[in-house]
């Protein structure tokens, strides 16, 4: 560090943009700098000071900040032609042939696509949209600490109840069940007990004829839950509710957005659930260096759109296709799923001794994707306020990462996909070392 954070040029930008920008910005709030440059796995702000990056535009930069290749190629593209709408591009093709071709077999044949506007909140709109068009049905079951937007509609989705509860009137019709956070079950049970009683009171509820609740147009789901604090999905949880919407034929939608194109260690987190879902949405890091770009790929037996049913202006960003293309190029030459599975096991045996300290809860990720859950020692209450302390002091030992989940009690790691085995146990280090001497605050 140059100095004290922020430094004078990022805290006299910082200053401009309280002014000039909205009181709903989000993340320089808790991350006090204005970023000069980045480069790889680092981030480098306008008073010189260079950081790790853990977040990586939210999960946006897989191969981290300007890949040579990838910027090689959108500046090809750009000069050739920029924007196309929705018509068909060789750029475009080059994209979805890219896209399809990272599904497991059995879906290749079977899935189209829809090109969305260009966020993952416009994509879970076109879901929702396509599972109605489809169903005819009009309710749809979404879960506690899911993620889906800040849209109307993904908003809706959403169990932030803070960020709702300004905006009255919201989409109608979404039913909330408990999702498997298992460390802090919502229905008070043991995990090693328990049944998957929250599946059960899914499956109870969709049969039964007197529950309350029509048939719902779809079910919405994250794999991994990720602002929600990181909380992988279990593996029976998924495949019951697989079971239980086939049979009653109600479309599945996985919501990918944060867990796809690798983070996981797999293409799509899914396929660790050995489940095929009926709507996949994706966004985030399709294009691999942050050119905006969203899709849904869903079952062609759903596709009952009208022409024009889910238009948007900028559907046709050639500069995200040509780079998305390249990125799965990339991912599939220098074995990136291996080496997201690599890291993870990395990451996972130096921060899971964590576990054994009191105030915390939970060490638990898959892949590139991973979190630590804080709780007051005596409690056992989520810990926000430790959470927050990790999130400013690792950030002066030049480290960004991100909070989440209930209370902001967890701190979350998004690095890029290629970070290096060298750079994963600097990070490492930098949080063993923080959260391990916690102690002395608390008993101060
Ligand atoms: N779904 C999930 C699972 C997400 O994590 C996010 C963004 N964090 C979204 C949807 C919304 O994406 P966007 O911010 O691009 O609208």
């Amino acid at each position: 560090m140059a100095g004290p954070l922020p430094g004078p040029r990022s805290a006299a930008m910082l200053a401009r943009q309280q002014d000039r920008e909205s009181n709903a910005r989000t993340y320089p709030r808790h991350l006090p700098m204005a970023i000069d440059e980045a480069h790889g796995s680092f981030v480098r702000d306008m008073d010189g000071n260079v950081f790790i990056d853990c977040l990586a535009g939210a999960g946006v930069l897989s191969l981290g900040h300007n890949h040579p290749e990838l910027i090689g190629i959108a500046a090809e593209q750009l000069g050739r032609f920029t924007h196309g709408l929705d018509f068909p591009t060789p750029a475009k093709e080059a994209f979805i042939e890219a896209q399809l071709s990272m599904l497991p077999a059995a879906l290749q044949d079977r899935m189209k696509i829809h090109f969305c506007g260009p966020t993952g909140a416009n994509a879970v709109d076109a879901a929702i949209k396509l599972c109605k068009t489809a169903t005819g049905r009009s309710d749809v079951v979404s879960f506690q600490g899911g993620f889906h937007g800040s849209s109307a509609m993904g908003m809706a989705l959403t169990g932030l109840v803070q960020q709702k509860a300004p905006v009255a009137n919201g989409m109608p019709g979404v039913h909330f069940f408990p999702y498997t956070y298992c460390s802090r079950c919502p229905l008070g049970l043991a995990r090693d007990t328990c049944s998957s009683n929250c599946v059960a009171y899914l499956e109870n509820t969709l049969r039964d004829d007197l529950s309350g609740m029509t048939r719902p147009a779809a079910v919405i789901l994250e794999m991994v839950q990720g602002e929600g604090g990181v909380i992988p999905a279990t593996l029976e949880f998924v495949q019951r509710l697989r079971a239980i919407t086939r049979e009653l034929a109600i479309p599945l939608i996985v919501d990918e957005v944060q867990t796809g194109c690798g983070r996981t260690g797999t293409w799509f987190a899914f396929e660790q659930y050995g489940i095929e879902p009926d709507v996949i949405v994706a966004s985030k890091a399709l294009s691999g260096i942050g050119t905006p770009v969203a899709v849904i790929i869903y079952d062609r037996a759903l596709d009952k759109w009208a022409p024009g049913a889910h238009t948007g202006t900028f559907r046709g960003n050639q500069l995200a296709f040509a780079a998305g293309a390249e990125a799965v190029r990339i991912v599939r030459r220098d074995g990136i799923l291996e080496q997201v599975q690599q890291r993870g096991r990395q990451i996972e045996s130096l921060l899971k001794p964590l576990e054994a300290l009191p105030w915390v809860r939970e060490v638990r990720g898959r892949g590139m994707m991973w979190g630590i859950e804080f709780q007051d020692p005596d409690t056992g209450k989520p810990g926000g306020d430790l959470a927050q302390q990790v999130q400013d002091e690792v950030l002066r030992k030049g480290l960004i990462l991100e909070t989440g989940g209930r209370g902001g009690c967890v701190v979350r790691l998004l690095p890029p996909l290629n970070t290096t085995e060298d750079v994963v146990e600097q990070f490492c280090r930098i949080l063993v070392e923080t959260v391990g001497a916690l102690r002395g605050k608390q008993a101060a």
